[in-house]
């Protein structure tokens, strides 16, 4: 999954730490990534003295986000960064294209400058009384100056659900997604519900179906959508007679463990979930 980045270590505590020109950073367009491509055509995250323009003013604007491997990592939020700054052979894309064997480190560090970034770029302003707010000095927060609303990073809890039939495993594909793939149930927990209850509710929703007792699975961080998914697999109770929500779905169908095609995503707690069953660790 997306954290697994082993030997390497994310470190997400919160310091105050200086930019240096070495510096990696994260730039962010429409939820592409600023990244430099290689001649062989891998992708990397730039550092700040690639950027043209003075250190000392590109110093102010970075915002520490993360270290990983006690290196410091800065976020350049898009009102603080001119196209001007930014060199030709830097380029935006998708985050998940920094995955590689031999950085795994950097599509996590990617994504979760991408949820903050996000963040970010949503808190400038109070919401209460739209003055402008500050940097939070002991913790990472906004905070108003005028009347003191503090805001903390928004983590949005999702739960996936996979259902189980005996050998079957129920398998979704979303309806006007881009990602084309096999995807189990799974949908946002909303505002007084338990996990369990959620995972219920979006089961029900999606496919018309009860299911018993969930038995927790394991979790991930998805900045791409501001998120940590807790998953979950369950057994179907009573009827496999599926009703489909077509606005969510265009299709669920159930699958037997040797009608699964492996899943090649490094990245996706759907695809741990899938291929646990596949190859009947669970
Ligand atoms: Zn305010």
């Amino acid at each position: 999954m997306i954290q697994d980045i082993a030997p390497h270590k994310m470190d997400n505590s919160f310091a105050h730490e200086k930019p240096r020109p070495e510096s990696v950073f994260f730039a962010f367009q429409k939820g592409n990534i600023l990244m430099k491509k290689g001649a062989d055509g891998t992708q990397t995250l730039p550092t700040l003295d690639m950027l043209s323009g003075s250190f000392e003013e590109i110093k102010e604007r970075a915002i520490y986000v993360f270290s990983v491997d006690e290196r410091p990592m800065f976020l350049l939020m898009r009102k603080d960064l001119d196209e001007g700054m930014i060199p030709e052979d830097l380029e935006y894309g998708n985050p998940r294209e920094l995955y590689q064997e031999d950085q795994k480190w950097a599509a996590l560090a990617g994504v979760t400058a991408g949820h903050l970034n996000h963040w970010y770029a949503e808190h400038v302003y109070c919401g209460c009384c739209g003055s402008l707010m500050d940097f939070g000095t002991k913790e990472r927060a906004m905070v108003c100056p005028k009347c003191g609303n503090i805001q903390y990073p928004r983590i949005s809890p999702v739960v996936m659900a996979a259902v189980t039939d005996g050998d079957k495993l129920l398998v979704t594909r979303y309806a006007g997604r881009p990602y084309k793939g096999l995807a189990l149930i799974a949908g946002f927990v909303e505002i007084g519900e338990s996990l369990e209850s959620a995972l219920r509710r979006e089961v029900m929703e999606e496919v018309g179906l009860d299911i018993k007792e969930p038995r927790y699975f394991g979790s991930q961080p998805w900045g791409f959508s501001d998120s940590v998914i807790s998953g979950f697999f369950t057994e179907l109770d009573g009827s496999s007679q599926i009703r489909l929500d077509r606005d969510e779905l265009s299709e669920a169908l159930w699958l037997s463990r040797d009608e699964i095609p492996p899943q090649e995503s490094p990245l996706s707690i759907t695809a741990a979930m899938i291929e646990a069953f596949r190859k009947r660790e669970i």
